[in-house]
């Protein structure tokens, strides 16, 4: 079994559908009110886990009913959390999502205890770290934290897999040390400070990222590496949610490269996991399994 170490972030998703984003000051009356688990960093964890993959999270919730909840679910969906710790001062992450009838979604984000997440614990999980096939990592915890999760997987030769979302600057040190970088494109611009995608995307292969894996939603998948440069179109499906696609996307594609499957096979099953988490509603409700993504890819004739 492939092993995966995500650190990131672990929230409560508290989800409103309406039939328009709002403008700002505006109200939109919507439909019914949710709460789902989420947070980037445990909706990779567990779309790696129904991936097939072994998967331990490295984070923190707060010491509250939300917290209890969201560990026993990633415990349900067979994520190890012995390393997820229960910060004594801050609330549990929460984001709020407005869901659009047309399925794009808007997002705000308290991060709370995911933003004590502390450079010892990166250095509590390093015997993690040294075991792992592959670590994944997004931007919903402390930079710093996230630098030293990178420098330290770069040291025991762990390939990293780094979502650089929500979008910031990063610096050229912590971007040489990543093997496969994945924005979509507004992260691209605002990692690169470029409009132009060609022009950051030189920028990025410039600052030493080896294998650029740019998510385009509805467009698919353009990948950049030192020998190629391919866009994949999307699988066709009917969306109704895309708010885990991308995460659905990052866990599976971390899962494929630690089975040591091709990149582009990787791709692939990356952007089937996508376009499944886009037809279902809801963060991680929507993964789908390891049985979906290859009957999925089969009915495609790959
Ligand atoms: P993010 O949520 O990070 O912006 P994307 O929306 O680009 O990520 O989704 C990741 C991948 O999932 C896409 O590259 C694509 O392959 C797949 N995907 C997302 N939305 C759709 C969709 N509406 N139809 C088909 N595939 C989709």
């Amino acid at each position: 079994m492939a092993k995966i170490l995500v650190v990131g972030s672990i929230n409560m998703d508290l989800v409103i559908r309406v039939p328009h984003a709002p403008e700002p000051g505006e109200t939109v009356l919507g439909g019914d009110f949710t709460t789902y688990p989420g947070g980037k960093g445990a909706n990779q964890a567990v779309a790696a886990s129904r991936m097939g993959g072994d998967v331990t999270m490295v984070g923190r919730v707060g010491n509250d009913d939300f917290g209890d909840s969201l560990i026993q679910t990633l415990l349900d969906d067979r994520v190890k959390t012995t390393y997820v710790i229960k910060d004594a001062d801050a609330a549990t992450g929460v984001a709020m999502i407005a869901v659009s009838a047309d399925g794009e979604n808007m997002i705000m984000v308290a991060s709370g205890a995911n933003m004590q997440l502390s450079l010892e614990d990166i250095n509590h999980a390093r015997p993690l770290m040294r075991e792992a096939d592959i670590m994944l990592v997004q931007l919903e915890s402390p930079l710093d934290v996230v630098t030293r999760a990178v420098e330290l997987a770069k040291v025991y030769d762990v390939p990293v897999v780094f979502n650089p979302a929500p979008g910031q600057i990063l610096s050229k040190a912590l971007l040489s040390n990543v093997d496969y970088l994945t924005p979509n494109l507004s992260e691209l611009k605002c990692l690169t400070e470029e409009e132009d995608v060609n022009d950051a995307i030189l920028k990025l292969k410039a600052w030493g990222v080896r294998t650029l894996v740019i998510t385009l939603g509805v467009n698919g998948v353009r990948v950049v590496t030192e020998e190629m440069d391919r866009h994949l179109p999307a699988f066709e499906v009917t969306a109704v949610d895309t708010t885990a696609a991308g995460d659905a996307f990052n866990g599976t594609l971390a899962v494929a490269l630690a089975e040591e499957k091709s990149l582009l096979e990787a791709v692939w099953m990356g952007m089937a996991a996508g376009a499944l988490a886009a037809t279902k509603r809801g963060a991680q409700t929507s993964l789908p399994t390891r049985e979906a993504v290859e009957q999925f890819l089969r009915s495609h004739g790959l």
